[in-house]
């Protein structure tokens, strides 16, 4: 199984967490139709200048109501720019987690709340991040 990649703001090393409920990692998420789950593997990315992505492997956890990746410090690493995050970064873009419909238009009208439902199938936006809780 391929372990997803998840946009997430690696920058700053020396944490050994990123938070995963920022919206670059709710859209990738969302994208992919993957819900978090304890323990999950991930690989977090971040654009840094030029044509290069930082890279890190990690393990999703949810502690104190918020989700992050836990980092394994040595597995940062620099990989060529892969054109799909390219094309996203040049061309935002929200699909949501339920229907696939983007709603990135609509989000920049609208602030995004953690019961903010999709205009399109009201299903919730932030679906991606649900406390484990209230996955049944
Ligand atoms: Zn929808």
């Amino acid at each position: 199984m391929n372990i997803p990649r998840i946009y997430a703001d690696v920058n700053g090393l020396g944490r050994d967490e990123v938070s995963l409920e920022y919206f670059g990692s709710l859209r990738d998420l969302s994208r992919m139709h993957l819900r978090l789950s304890e323990g999950m593997d991930l690989v977090v990315y971040d654009s840094s200048d030029g044509d290069e992505t930082m890279e890190m492997d990690g393990k999703a956890s949810y502690r104190n109501d918020r989700w992050s990746a836990v980092l394994s410090p040595t597995s940062f690493r620099r990989v060529p720019n892969q054109s799909v995050s390219a094309e996203l970064l040049d061309f935002p873009c929200f699909h949501c987690f339920h229907c696939g419909t983007d709603i990135y238009p609509w989000l920049c009208e609208h602030t995004l709340q953690d019961d903010t439902l999709c205009p399109t199938c009201g299903g919730k936006v932030r679906e991606a991040v649900r406390k484990p809780s209230e996955v049944t």
